[in-house]
């Protein structure tokens, strides 16, 4: 039986600052994923080269640069969230990484919509309001990251009888 997975998200500092938390977390829980971690955190630029640590290879210094200094700009909401497949699903209600390219319906789509054209002549950030695991891999990496053990929670939902 394939075993049920754990993906981290990050509620980035725009989605903290515009008061987005409850609603954005509300639609994984519609989605019947279960919170198993959850606090929030100011990153230091340590945690930011730790999370982003590929960031700078895949895109070159300065993508590097003004993503590790927005994600420092103001607190974020951690949480580790599990379900079947919670990756991809995650990834799915999530959007695509430039909001104005994400489909109606995520929440990249939904609640941003700025565009790589703009944040690349801008010099900016994608300000896109989320981080999710990109794959198990990154998932198991990304959740140790964040989360000791302790802090990691089991326990029922009343609805995964129906769920999981
Ligand atoms: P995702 O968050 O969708 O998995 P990536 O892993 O490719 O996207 O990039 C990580 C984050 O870096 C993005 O969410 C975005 O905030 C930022 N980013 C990526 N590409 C750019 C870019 N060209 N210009 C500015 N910021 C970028």
């Amino acid at each position: 039986m394939a075993a049920l997975e754990r993906t981290l998200v990050l509620l980035k500092p725009d989605a903290v600052a515009r008061g987005l938390a409850g609603r954005i977390i509300q639609r994984f829980e519609d989605a019947g994923l279960k919170i198993v971690g959850t606090k929030m955190v100011q990153m230091d630029a340590d945690l930011a080269k730790k999370h982003y640590f590929d960031l700078e290879e895949r895109f070159g210094p300065s993508v590097f640069n003004v993503t590790a200094t927005f994600m420092q700009s103001g607190p974020v909401i951690a949480l580790v969230l599990e379900g079947v497949e919670a990756v991809t699903t995650v990834r799915r209600l999530v959007g695509v990484t430039f909001p104005n390219q994400a489909n109606p319906g995520t929440i990249r789509g939904d609640f941003a919509h700025t565009s790589k054209a703009y944040t690349e002549a801008n010099h900016t950030v994608a300000a896109n309001l989320i981080h999710a695991s990109g794959n198990p891999e990154e998932a198991k990496y990304e959740v140790e990251l964040w989360f000791p053990e302790a802090e990691l929670f089991t326990y029922q939902t009343v609805g995964e009888k129906f769920l999981f």
